[in-house]
């Protein structure tokens, strides 16, 4: 069975390796030539295009910035025929971007249309869960495609309710991330170490991953970004992407989810500053210099 696994990036080029190492028929692509040049030397074959490795495989995984990528990549341009065009009937793509849940069923839709199964398999774990093979798939479609696509996984329902699974996820994540930041400066100002915090936070009530994965401040947990100067992980930019799709499903379903909303606002100035690029968690950094 061959896979197609196309975005190289921070998530994919790590998945990608790991479907290498357990004995799989990859052949990988990415836009961008820094990430095809890191692919081949983390020794995944390359195609000389998306479609080319498409048309030569029984799945396609993409693992791209945005929906927009994936329906795009799905349907070609005037230029370039899409991936569906090209893929041989009954192939099975698996999309594990992180998109709207609206975007999720469009590009199934369109995968249906031109013959093919199709799943939204969007993933929470970040970069570490990626390169320990650690993550969890949250998966939406029918029951058949979504038995071809079974591995480490679970079934959120129908088309869709994978992204649906993704974005009531993040959100947690996103307003506990916060919370975690905001209450080591508090800590700081009130004469607290960050080490004192950690080990009461994490053996109490306040423990979830924010804190013992993705620690916001170095020292605690030596394997959190703010150890390496904040880089990510899981940047700043995405994390207000996922939360701009949480207010979009906020706004569709009309709940009263003001913190929410509130972390939108937050990570929104947070990636159109400094953030862009930083880890999410570097949110710290502008809760301190905020602070009078
Ligand atoms: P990234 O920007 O590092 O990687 C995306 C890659 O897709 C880029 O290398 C880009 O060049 C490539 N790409 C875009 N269009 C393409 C096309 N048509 N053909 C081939 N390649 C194309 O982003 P990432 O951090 O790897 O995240 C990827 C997705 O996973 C996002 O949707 C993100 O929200 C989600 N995600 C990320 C994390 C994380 O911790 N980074 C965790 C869970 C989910």
């Amino acid at each position: 069975m061959r896979i197609a696994f196309l975005g190289l990036g921070h998530m994919g080029l790590p998945m990608a390796v790991n479907l290498v190492k357990a004995g799989h028929d990859i052949v990988g692509f990415d836009v961008v030539p820094a990430a095809l040049d890191a692919a081949r030397a983390a020794g995944i074959p390359i195609a000389d295009s998306g479609q080319d490795a498409a048309a030569s495989a029984d799945i396609v995984i993409t693992m791209f910035p945005s929906g927009r990528h994936v329906i795009d990549a799905y349907r070609g341009s005037d230029d370039a025929p899409g991936l569906l065009a090209v893929a041989a009937s009954g192939t099975l793509f698996i999309d594990s971007s992180t998109i709207a849940v609206d975007e999720a069923r469009e590009a199934h839709a369109l995968a249906e249309a031109a013959g093919h199964h199709s799943v939204d398999a969007p993933v929470s774990g970040g970069v570490v869960g990626a390169e320990n093979a650690t993550l969890a798939f949250m998966v939406g479609g029918t029951d058949d495609d979504f038995e071809a696509a079974r591995r480490r996984v679970v079934h959120c329902g129908a088309a869709g309710l994978g992204q649906a699974a993704k974005v009531c996820n993040n959100m947690i994540l996103g307003i506990s991330q916060i919370a975690v930041a905001e209450a080591f400066v508090l800590g700081e100002r009130l004469g607290l170490s960050h080490q004192a915090l950690y080990d009461v936070a994490s053996n109490a009530s306040g423990q979830c991953w924010a804190l013992t994965t993705n620690c916001p401040v170095p020292g605690p947990v030596p394997t959190s970004p703010a150890n390496r100067d904040y880089r990510p992980g899981f940047a700043g930019a995405l994390m207000s992407k996922d939360l701009g799709l949480a207010e979009q499903a906020i706004d569709l379903t009309g709940v009263d989810a003001r913190m929410g909303r509130l972390a939108r606002e937050i990570y929104k100035e947070f990636a159109d500053g400094a953030g862009a690029g930083q880890d999410f968690s570097g949110i710290i950094n502008t809760i301190r210099s905020e602070s009078t």
